[in-house]
């Protein structure tokens, strides 16, 4: 069978569709799986072994473009392909599979789907999101198994010696990583001044470390904030590295503080030891699913919120996680997991 992947726009979601595609590739061994992504989250569809080929889909935005919709849908239907599956929710993010005239379409009930897609999922309560998409594995009437496999990422370890290269890291010291980001807003993003004092701890307690600051672009000048409160000679390669690069860095740090993001799903899919730093958001719905993740979510009366902002204003769901607790936090992650052979001992 010869299947595609629509994939999602959000870096978190590409990871935590992963298990979807192992219980696919694990039912149809001799198939293959080619996954149609836009270029913000291309490089998560590499890092797979399940994905054949990752198709790329820049030329279609979030806008309707129906001549390029059906432009691409020819193209999809010279490769015949068997069965498709969506996973965003837009009517739109359906069409091209529709022109293609993919025999089977299979997504989640979404705006105006009918007959876009054939094989429609609902679910009677809201699932977490790897087990959202995992459910597209089986057939509509029958049960998710109790047990979905969290998401896995891999990178040859050439890739990883390339990248460690290109960006002059030291071999021989503990490799620490912070992304300070979170695409949704303010309410989901620990305080500067928390994230530069940790990495003034972080350095008092680990001899050498080289503490690296990852993002994108728009997140460069909260990285300088950072690294200009902490007094600590921090690498801020925000809007320095191509996301296939961040995402070799991650898969070979030492440790990973981050809040609730993309960044987050990465460092459990490598099983880096890492801390997450919850603020309006909920981890029981997209925690990282990795066992060595140390989750700090204060819970709060008023949490979770889901806004963009504190409607409260105080922010005191991340303004109250000291620094102090986010590193015993990840020397607890350090303990559960073994981080390779440099020695990261105090
Ligand atoms: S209302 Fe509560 S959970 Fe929401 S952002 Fe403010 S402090 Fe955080």
């Amino acid at each position: 069978m010869r299947s595609l992947v629509i994939a999602p726009n959000w870096i978190g979601d590409a990871v935590m569709s992963q298990p979807l595609l192992r219980l696919l590739q694990k039912k149809d061994p001799e198939g293959t799986i080619d996954v149609l992504a836009p270029a913000s989250v291309g490089p998560v569809y590499q890092a797979m072994r399940e994905v054949s080929e990752v198709l790329g889909s820049a030329h279609v935005s979030g806008k309707l473009q129906l001549g390029l919709r059906w432009k691409l849908g020819r193209e999809l239907a010279a490769r015949r392909y068997d069965r498709c599956y969506v996973l965003p929710n837009s009517a739109k993010s359906a069409l091209a599979p529709w022109f293609a005239r993919i025999p089977q379409r299979i997504g989640h009930h979404g705006e105006a789907r009918i007959g876009l897609l054939n094989v429609r999922h609902r679910s009677p309560k809201p699932l977490p999101m790897v087990e959202h998409y995992a459910r597209l594995a089986y057939p509509i009437d029958q049960a998710l198994p109790a047990a979905v496999p969290d998401p896995v990422l891999h990178l040859p370890a050439a890739r990883l010696a390339e990248v460690r290269q290109k960006f002059r890291i030291e071999h021989d010291a503990p490799i620490m990583v912070l992304c300070p980001g979170a695409e949704f807003g303010p309410a989901k993003r620990w305080p500067p001044r928390h994230f530069a004092a940790l990495a003034a701890l972080m350095s008092d307690r680990w001899r050498k470390v080289q503490i690296l600051i990852l993002g994108a672009m728009k997140e460069r000048p909260l990285a300088t904030e950072i690294a200009a409160l902490s007094g600590q000679p921090l690498r801020n390669l925000c809007g320095e590295t191509s996301l296939s690069e961040a995402l070799a860095l991650i898969a070979q740090a030492h440790g990973v503080v981050s809040n609730d993001s993309g960044l987050m799903h990465v460092a459990a899919a490598f099983r880096r030891p890492q801390v997450a730093l919850f603020g309006s958001s909920d981890p029981r719905h997209t925690p990282p699913r990795s066992a060595a993740a140390q989750v700090l979510w204060l819970e709060l009366s008023c949490s979770p919120c889901f806004e963009r902002e504190c409607p409260l204003g105080h922010l005191d769901c991340l303004n109250k996680i000291p620094p102090a607790r986010a590193l015993e936090a990840l020397s607890a992650s350090l303990k559960l997991l073994s981080a390779g052979s440099t020695d990261i001992s105090p």
